[in-house]
């Protein structure tokens, strides 16, 4: 679990701003769900034969009630939760987002951590392929805004996993195949041969690779209507001239997805590459208890995403402030609280000193903080009601290069000054 220190925090909220804008253009509504939820949430929605379940889920009692609890490890179980809980289907299908800390025990290494963040999209209530094409189109103007898809450096693929049926077909035609070839599986694979043998074309075992290629593929156990949704999708996505690849392997992690699959994959984070993935979720909601709503949605990794971002050059920006106020004495303190709230009320950033020290040492300060423009207030100003401005910054050409200005004009002249400074640096 990291702490984000605030040149990076900075960046996760330029980040986030992007990320808002985004979701507003494609009418994605905010939700926030707790970080906590019942045990049983999760082990019914992700299924109880995934890796999150079966080893990666922060579960723990409640001291109080002995109630089983676990810090959330994705949000689609809990968000469909709340949509249940709060009948929010009843007005018709939905756009929901949000972004949060998830919690996985994990083996941490680089992209993989205890608690990561994820943005999360969740369009509930809709039936056709054009949601999915869109959720799909979505993330490839993310990467767009972002700078990030420089050279195609994020490659989307996407597979069907039909039907529960189909895929009980194709169960049957898997765990044949891999009993003929049970000396080639690993441990895990073994184990999983008649809990949940689709996970094993997503083993990350090289050594099973090839037998996991020759495999017997979901897409051969399709049927008509669950090929017809596949093509649909993949029409649109040739619309908007968005190339994907198919890949029969790409099987997800969670129980809950059917037809459509999606993930985005880069070559540029190691092992750790997926960047976003995500897919169709039909049974979920009636699983959950609720009146059966079709689904479809995805969820982006926050650590690697930035992780791409500082690849591709980009830095936090810190934002300095307008104004530094130094003070010295105690009636130049009063008067200085006084000054700098008001220049706030008028839309102005100033960073007020505190702790004292000399003037010298204060202007030290101030001339680091990166403040366009130092306002002094020393026992002369206090009695005149009046501060001292004194440019900070290359650029400023102003005839006077420290003037006194009487407070009450000093939220309009201070306006003037910036913005000629800023006109000087050619930052406007
Ligand atoms: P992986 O195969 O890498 O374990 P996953 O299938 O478990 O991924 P999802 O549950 O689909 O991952 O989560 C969606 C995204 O969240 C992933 O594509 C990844 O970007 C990110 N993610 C998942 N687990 C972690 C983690 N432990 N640390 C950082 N990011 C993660
Ligand atoms: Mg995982």
């Amino acid at each position: 679990m990291n702490d984000i220190l605030p040149a990076e925090a900075e960046l996760w909220e330029q980040f986030e701003e992007i990320v808002r804008d985004w979701l507003r253009a494609y009418g994605y509504r905010p939700i926030r769900m707790p970080m906590v939820e019942p045990t049983p949430l999760f082990a019914r929605a992700i299924g109880a034969v995934t890796d999150i379940v079966e080893k990666e889920m922060y579960s723990f009692e409640d001291a109080l009630n002995g109630e089983k609890l676990t810090l959330r490890p994705e949000g689609t179980a809990s968000c469909v939760r709340a949509v249940l809980q709060h009948n929010m289907l009843y007005e018709g299908p939905k756009r929901l987002w949000y972004m949060g800390p998830m919690f996985r025990h994990e083996r941490p290494q680089k992209g993989r951590y205890r608690q990561f963040h994820q943005v999360g999209v969740e369009a509930l209530g809709f039936s056709g392929p054009d949601i999915d094409a869109e959720q799909i189109a979505m993330c490839a103007r993310l990467w767009d805004d972002l700078g990030l898809n420089a050279g195609g450096s994020i490659r989307l693929e996407i597979n069907s996993l039909g039907q529960s049926e189909e895929r009980a077909r194709h169960r049957t035609a898997l765990i044949a195949y891999f009993e003929q070839h049970r000396e080639e599986l690993d441990a895990e694979a073994q184990r999983r041969l008649h809990t949940n043998p689709l996970r094993i074309l997503d083993t990350k075992n090289p050594a099973m690779q090839g037998l996991v290629e020759a495999a017997p593929r979901l897409l051969d156990f399709l049927g008509d209507e669950s090929i017809k949704h596949f093509e649909g999708v993949q029409q649109i996505l040739k619309d908007l001239a968005l190339p994907y690849k198919i890949n029969p392997r790409l099987v997800r992690g969670l129980d809950y997805y059917n037809l459509t699959v999606f993930e985005w994959v880069t070559d540029k984070l190691g092992a750790q590459g997926t960047v976003c993935a995500g897919g169709r979720y039909d049974g979920l909601v009636a699983q959950l208890g609720g009146k059966p709503a079709p689904a479809c949605g995805f969820a982006m990794g926050v650590e690697r995403l930035l992780a791409l971002w500082q690849d591709e050059g980009y830095e936090n920006e810190t934002l300095p402030p307008d104004a530094y106020l130094v003070h010295q004495g105690e009636a130049a303190g009063r008067f200085a609280f006084r000054v700098a709230e008001t220049l706030r009320d008028a839309g102005f950033s100033v960073h007020l000193h505190c702790g004292g020290g000399s003037f010298k040492s204060q202007m030290k300060k101030a001339d680091a903080s990166g403040a366009q423009i130092a306002l002094i207030i020393g026992d002369d100003e206090a009695a005149a009601n009046a501060v001292s401005v004194k440019p900070l910054r290359a650029g400023f050409d102003q005839p006077l290069a420290q003037s006194k200005i009487s407070f009450d004009e000093l939220a309009d002249r201070l306006g003037d000054i910036i913005f000629s400074m800023e006109d000087d640096n050619g930052s406007l």
